[in-house]
């Protein structure tokens, strides 16, 4: 079967392609030609958009601008996303790292999607033509999304106060077991005044780990006082199983790496 590629200057006209059937967005295309090359049939088309606006890294007033097709490899080394580099940087390997984009990323699939597990927990908000949307109401209505994602914007973090860990069982490059990312504000003395925390492989998409949360409130973050968070880490999680490791494995060592996470 024949697969059609269509290059578009405008995100308005890519968009109006996108509603045809078997019509996807292309990003950097390591999933989406990959599928189409181990036979997904349900792709017949492509559409690109050259816009040069969606390539763009835009470090503000406490505000960090990426464009869709930003690749993970520009994120690790632009000199002022520091905190971003770990998640980036956890997107395969160099080769992969220079073609995977933040769009794509928004779209994969677990055991995909680590960089995407980030920006849930720092709350980012997706841009498209039609207006803004907080990651956590993109992420769960991704499946029917039919426009081009342009952008995503979040507040930069502080470095001491977001963390990200990927565990992985081949090093480097291997794919997750699991992901997570916490941003966490803490009083003086260290008492936690408010926390998110995204999981990756958890579900088929990152997800929050809301009860989790909640019972860091109040709390230092030492093994006595975070244990309730780590018996809650399970709440609601619904680990995937593939040949990295099985559901029951996933879910057993999620508290596990939550608390290095915490007491790191
Ligand atoms: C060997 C290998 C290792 C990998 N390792 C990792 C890993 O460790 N961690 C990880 O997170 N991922 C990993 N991936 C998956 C993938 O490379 C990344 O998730 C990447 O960020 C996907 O981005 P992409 O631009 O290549 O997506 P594409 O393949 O271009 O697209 C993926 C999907 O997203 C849609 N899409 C892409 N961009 C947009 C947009 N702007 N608007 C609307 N829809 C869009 C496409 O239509 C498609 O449905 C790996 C892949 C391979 C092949």
């Amino acid at each position: 079967m024949s697969l059609a590629l269509q290059t578009f200057s405008s995100v308005k006209d890519a968009n109006a392609a996108l509603q045809a059937a078997g019509t996807r967005y292309l990003g950097g295309g390591t999933l989406v030609v990959r599928a189409a090359n181990e036979g997904d049939v349900s792709v017949s088309r492509l559409v690109r958009v050259t816009d040069p606006g969606l390539s763009q890294i835009a470090v503000s007033g406490g505000k960090i601008r990426l464009g869709a097709s930003v690749t993970m490899a520009a994120i690790a080394r632009h000199p002022e996303l520091a905190a971003l580099a770990p998640a980036a940087r956890a997107v395969g390997g160099p080769a992969i790292r220079n073609m995977a984009t933040v769009g794509g990323n928004l779209f994969a699939p677990a055991p995909y999607g680590d960089f995407a597990v980030a920006l849930l927990a720092l709350d980012a908000t997706v841009v498209t033509e039609d207006g803004e949307l907080p990651i956590e109401t993109f992420l769960a209505g991704r499946d029917t999304s039919r426009a081009v994602v342009t952008a995503v914007s979040l507040s930069m973090p502080k470095t001491e106060s977001f963390r990200f860990l990927k565990i992985s069982r081949v090093k480097p490059k291997g794919i997750s077991v699991l992901s997570i990312a916490a941003l966490m504000q803490r009083t003086a003395d260290g008492t936690v005044t408010s926390a998110r925390i995204a999981l990756g492989c958890m579900a088929d998409r990152p997800m929050r780990a809301k009860a989790a949360e909640r019972a860091l409130l109040g709390c230092k973050l030492t093994p006595e006082e975070i244990a309730p968070a780590l018996a809650a880490a399970g709440e609601g999680i619904s680990p995937i199983t593939d040949p990295i490791a099985s559901a029951w494995y996933r879910a057993e060592v999620l508290p596990v790496h939550l608390g290095r996470l915490l007491l790191a």
